[in-house]
């Protein structure tokens, strides 16, 4: 993992690992673009939802951020106590769809990482890989159903892929957010099949879908958390 002989070229960054560090950075950073585009992802939802979904996010993000702010410096007790706090938070603040889903997302990423403080990319990759498939499990949406999925499985397919190539983290993160960036576009021609989005039906076509862009959103902050990423 912390390789710290001279020959590392990369140096010691933040982004070697996935580290404690790098985890309370990638969820301030997505805290911050919430409530920059709050107002852009619930016109989203506007068309196709009940123009909740930006508020929603931003306001279970605003709660998270208040958990970190109020715990004490140095009080990590690892990624999987950090992850089921976010988890247990947006569940009890966001509501809707969104609240339960995002929350067991994090609920899971926190059970995959249990007492660990850094994560490999192999680590992180299976982390989200638990994570998607709780979503999964809990809004049984398929791939093509116009939903969250349909960013965060091409995020999932592209860590594997960097994995197998033996990327460096950063360049991994980078790659799943233009994945995910690329997925969520890829819902604008789709009929919802799931959520509140399919009670239009056909007319939900021509429309991204809100939660696929605020997932892109999340793994665009944890590439942008990175030093080392080569950017959006
Ligand atoms: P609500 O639809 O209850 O108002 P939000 O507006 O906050 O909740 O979130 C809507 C988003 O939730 C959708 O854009 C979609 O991405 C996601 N979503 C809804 N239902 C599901 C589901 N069953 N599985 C996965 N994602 C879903
Ligand atoms: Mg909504």
């Amino acid at each position: 993992m912390h390789d710290r002989s001279g020959t590392d070229v990369r140096g010691d960054t933040p982004c070697d690992d996935f580290s404690y560090g790098l985890a309370v950075a990638w969820l301030r950073r997505f805290a911050a673009v919430v409530a920059d585009r709050r107002d852009e992802l619930t016109e989203l939802d506007a068309a196709i939802g009940d123009a909740d979904h930006g508020v929603n996010m931003d306001r279970g993000m605003q709660a998270v951020i208040a958990k970190l702010d109020d715990s004490p410096a140095g009080s990590s007790s690892g990624l999987g106590a950090l992850f089921k706090t976010v988890g247990m938070t947006l569940v009890s603040t966001v509501g809707g769809a969104a609240g339960p889903l995002y929350g067991t997302l994090f609920l899971r990423l926190g059970t995959a990482t249990g007492d660990a403080d850094e994560l490999s990319l192999a680590g992180w990759t299976a982390a989200l890989d638990d994570g998607v498939r709780g979503v999964q499990a809990r809004g049984k949406a398929e791939a093509g159903d116009k939903t969250m999925v349909d960013a965060l499985l091409p995020a999932v397919q592209a860590l594997r892929e960097a994995e197998a190539a033996q990327l460096p983290l950063a360049d991994a993160l980078a790659r799943s957010a233009a994945a995910a960036a690329t997925g969520a576009r890829a819902t604008i021609p789709l009929v919802a099949r799931k959520g509140r989005a399919s009670y239009l039906g056909e007319r939900s076509a021509g429309h991204q879908d809100p939660g696929a862009t605020s997932s892109w959103l999340l793994l665009q902050a944890a590439a942008d958390a990175c030093p080392g990423a080569g950017g959006a």
